[in-house]
């Protein structure tokens, strides 16, 4: 029989959040058996609600959203984007400079795709949000992972990145607050990074798709508002923010040094163009959106749900002698590491699938974050506080069974 393959550019293509185990929890669900998935940073799942406001305003537009729009996007929404840029810092972005997509996701595989030849290089963290390297691969590129380190609030390892860039870097990745350490940078680490491009004459690329999701009163800093000098991506979106990923909302936004690459940019222009527009029901919220983040602001508050959810997950992960970790000043994740001698278990995929299996709740392991160590494993902690304690009460069990006694 004639078998069509697949093609071999999805040879090293992996997307984890959602990979293979999907099959095991499917057949899992077939004996009825329910299972607890603190896998995906899906708000909507655990019952967040995007606010009055924003469904009236989808509402109310619906009818004028039949067509097509500019391939870049409203003109409104992308005035609506410049003037929330603006209050960050980032003072001359045109209209043109702006790409509306279907979510961010949409846009880190135009943006790669338009960008890479087989074997350019790209530096990505470790951890990173893995979407970036699975875009890489698929278009042909080498993703270069810089090691990000946990016990400076994981922040990027600048040494590292240096001794990591060769003649084929074209450009460096930071995710910035991050997924999935719930680490926010410093303007010094930006500052260093901004640096290394320049010396090199690197693209940065910064994914800051949690940037209104901080707790503490923290300030989140965007690494375009920085330099002028450097060709700065910054890529944000609507789905975390205001809880409605569904939505599909998302944007790119091209600052700094644009001659140094303005043949890149005919490129993603080709590209924009080529997928006509994103969906334009979405794109017709922003003007409203973007500047309304009040309802998440109160979730993050102290006493507020995701705060307190975050306090919880804290303080029960702290009680599990052999788990550590770094307590998350964003977002709604959190990257424990296990410490495998005193535990039963040879690696993260072993511990996510036997966890998945005897107490029927689902993580992903750290490797499918991309870092080159076998410990780590990811929750996300926006499930409610009585879901969370049954999940903490499974994972405590599990893991006093697996301690090794000595
Ligand atoms: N970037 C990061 C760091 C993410 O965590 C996600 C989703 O989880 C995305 C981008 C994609 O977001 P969307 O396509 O919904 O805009």
């Amino acid at each position: 029989m004639r078998s069509i393959k697949k093609s071999i550019r999805l040879k090293n293509v992996n997307y984890e959040i959602r990979g293979n185990i999907i099959n095991n929890v499917k057949s899992l669900e077939e004996k009825g058996i329910d299972i607890l998935k603190l896998n995906i940073g899906n708000p909507a799942s655990f019952n967040f609600s995007a606010s009055h406001n924003i469904l009236s305003s989808m509402k109310n537009n619906i009818s004028n959203c039949q067509g097509y729009s500019d391939s870049n996007g409203l003109i409104s929404a992308r005035k609506a984007i410049i003037s929330y840029y603006k209050k960050k810092g980032i003072n001359k972005i045109l209209t043109e400079d702006i790409y509306i997509g279907n979510g961010v996701s949409e846009l880190i595989l135009i943006s790669m795709q338009a960008l890479l030849n087989k074997g350019d290089e790209i530096l990505v963290p470790m951890p990173d949000y893995p979407l970036w390297t699975a875009a890489i691969n698929l278009n042909g590129g080498k993703a270069v992972h810089y090691k990000c380190l946990e016990d400076n609030n994981w922040y990027p390892d600048i040494n590292d990145i240096k001794s990591k860039i060769t003649k084929k870097t074209k450009g460096i990745i930071i995710i910035n607050p991050n997924n999935p350490t719930g680490s926010l940078y410093t303007k010094d680490i930006l500052l260093d990074i901004i640096k290394v491009a320049k010396e090199y004459k690197l693209i940065v690329f910064s994914d800051e798709i949690y940037d209104r999701l901080l707790y503490d009163d923290l300030v989140h800093t965007s690494i375009a508002s920085l330099s002028d000098d450097i060709p700065i991506i910054t890529f944000s979106g609507l789905s975390k923010s205001h809880m409605l990923a569904g939505f599909r909302i998302g944007w790119m936004v091209i600052t700094g040094n644009k001659e140094m690459i303005k043949d890149y940019i005919s490129g993603i222009n080709t590209l924009s163009t080529m997928r006509l527009c994103s969906n334009v029901p979405g794109q017709s919220i922003i003007v409203d959106a973007i500047n309304d983040v009040s309802e998440t602001e109160k979730l993050l508050k102290k006493g507020g749900r995701l705060y307190q959810q975050r306090e919880y997950i804290y303080h029960r992960l702290n009680s599990l002698d052999g788990i550590s970790f770094t307590k998350p000043d964003t977002a709604f994740y959190i990257f424990p590491r296990m410490d495998l001698n005193k535990f039963n278990i040879r690696n993260d995929s072993e511990f996510i699938i036997e966890l998945l299996e005897k107490k029927h709740i689902l993580l992903v392991q750290g490797s499918g974050f991309n870092i080159d160590d076998q410990s780590h494993f990811r929750i996300v902690f926006l499930a409610d506080y009585n879901t969370l304690k049954k999940a903490m009460d499974s994972l405590e069990d599990f893991l006093n069974e697996k301690r090794i006694i000595n």
